[in-house]
């Protein structure tokens, strides 16, 4: 498969869980490991921050969307090289989407819950054929996973969901995905 990038969604939040913290820097230490370019929200605050300083400290490439309405509330992160600063949130969603060749979501909250679903609706819609991981950590995304399995029960969609994502309990489980990406 010709994974070059991934994009990753996760939480601005800076009031959760220090284990919130190590689930984002465990994963980002792994992605380092490997050749893969990572597209995110740009920000240094919470899982996000964490994610990025993590990149760049190990030297990697990592780039940065920002809304400029953020700027001030996010901290932009001036350890990243390649920032770009967009007028609004669709048009970071927009490169977000973009510039990932696949998307991995950590715990979040509305906005990441935004990001992801709409970039599952697109792949249902076959806008897109991108491989989506839910990093599932301590069933945080358990809830919506169910919903997603109640949907397709009470005929309210006539996709495999299931088929649409992959899910990953432990940032370790990403090796093997990295491994093939870069076969
Ligand atoms: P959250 O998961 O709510 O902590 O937000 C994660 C990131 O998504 C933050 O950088 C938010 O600014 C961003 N965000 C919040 N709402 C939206 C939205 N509607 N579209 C795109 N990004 C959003």
């Amino acid at each position: 498969m010709n994974i070059k990038s991934l994009t990753i969604y996760c939480s601005a939040s800076q009031k959760i869980d220090k284990k919130f913290f190590k689930l984002a820097r465990e994963t980002a230490e792994i992605i380092s490991k490997y050749k893969i370019r990572v597209v995110y929200g740009g920000g240094n605050v919470g899982l996000m921050g964490e994610i990025a300083n993590t990149i760049s400290y190990h030297n990697k490439e990592i780039i940065g969307i920002i809304p400029k309405f953020l700027i001030k509330k996010e901290k932009l992160n001036f350890k990243i090289k390649n920032l770009k600063v967009v007028n609004d949130l669709t048009k970071r969603k927009e490169q977000l989407f973009k510039l990932g060749d696949a998307f991995l979501v950590l715990p979040g909250g509305t906005g990441t819950l935004e990001e992801i679903t709409e970039v599952l609706s697109w792949k249902i819609l076959k806008l897109h054929n991108k491989p989506i991981i839910f990093l599932n950590f301590e069933n945080y995304w358990s809830p919506l996973l169910k919903q997603f399995e109640n949907m397709i029960k009470i005929k309210f969609g006539n996709k495999n969901l299931q088929n649409q994502y992959q899910v990953i309990k432990k940032p370790k489980e990403l090796e093997k995905i990295l491994k093939l990406w870069s076969k």
